[in-house]
């Protein structure tokens, strides 16, 4: 461990786009391949950018490897290699650099690749799974069918492994139309959502037949609040630390949202977030 960054007695939640989270004793910022796997003998939480997590702040966690420092991105043909750590928009940004097409859709996704190849992410209409060919992780080499892609899942939701890079192939296309895509999608997401708050994202998970955010609007839940913790005002789906929200307050939060839509809509919202405790 003697060359790896790490910073000790760190608060969590400054790694977390919910700024909820307890401290660690030792937070490691692993660059290479192998920082990564000396770290992973550790057994530590695993953080990407910290966009899909609630993080327990009663506790005080030993080990946590933060892994935005661990974000080359390279070319192979059509071909984008990303480590685990890079940010999903920098790997939009290199794709239209290079005029390919294929991953605008998630620009504006805050996540990591890793934290995005574990939740399969999404957004209009585009999916990792439909570019990803293939997945390095500590363990072995997957393709892409042998991930297990599922609705915000993947056999990385639920596995130990640690993913290392991923393979997106792309299709040659049109600069400009590449990034008017983009500039559109963010657009989208400027006018929709609370871009300015303390959240994770959407909280709960699309079901079959409904949209979280519908339901939990129609329940007239939008700014419902426990203490700090609140339903945004602007897309009742993303439930937000509006004042300093403790990790039980949005626990509760979570809870009575989920109670209160099945009481009305006999309908039951699925979490999205990784609740890490
Ligand atoms: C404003 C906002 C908008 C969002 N919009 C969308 C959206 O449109 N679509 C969507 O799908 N999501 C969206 N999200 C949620 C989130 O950005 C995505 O799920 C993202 O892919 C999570 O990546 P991350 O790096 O932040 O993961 P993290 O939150 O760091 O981690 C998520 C989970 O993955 C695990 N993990 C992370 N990296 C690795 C790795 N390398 N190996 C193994 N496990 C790992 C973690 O342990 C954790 O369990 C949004 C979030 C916010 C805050």
């Amino acid at each position: 461990m003697k060359k790896i960054e790490v910073i000790k007695n760190e608060d969590l939640k400054k790694y977390t786009t919910l700024h909820i989270g307890g401290k660690c004793k030792n937070v490691y910022f692993p660059k290479t391949v192998e920082e990564v796997n000396e770290v992973l003998d550790l057994h530590p939480i695993i953080l990407g950018c910290g966009s899909n997590v609630l993080i327990d702040d009663t506790k005080v966690f030993e080990n946590a490897m933060v892994l935005t420092k661990f974000n080359k991105i390279t070319l192979m043909g059509n071909t984008i290699i990303a480590e685990a750590g890079a940010k999903l928009m920098d790997v939009c940004l290199f794709a239209y650099e290079h005029g390919l097409t294929g991953l605008e859709f998630a620009y504006g996704i805050p996540g990591s690749v890793g934290g995005a190849i574990v939740m399969n992410a999404g957004a209009y209409g585009g999916e990792i799974k439909d570019v990803l060919v293939g997945v390095k992780t500590n363990k072995q080499f997957y393709e892409n069918k042998d991930c297990e892609f599922g609705y915000r899942t993947s056999r990385f939701s639920h596995s130990e492994e640690c993913i290392l890079s991923g393979y997106f192939q792309l299709r040659k296309g049109d600069s400009s139309m590449i990034l008017q895509k983009m500039k559109e999608l963010l657009q989208r997401r400027i006018e929709k959502q609370p871009l300015d708050a303390y959240s994770a994202g959407s909280t709960f998970k699309r079901g079959k037949d409904f949209y979280a955010s519908q339901l939990i609007s129609d329940c007239q839940l939008k700014g419902y609040r426990v203490n700090g913790a609140s339903v945004s005002m602007k897309h009742a789906g993303f439930l937000i630390n509006e004042e300093n929200a403790t990790f039980n307050e949005y626990l509760q939060l979570i809870k009575d949202v989920q109670k209160i839509v099945y009481e009305k809509t006999n309908k039951q919202l699925e979490c999205e977030i990784k609740i890490i405790s």
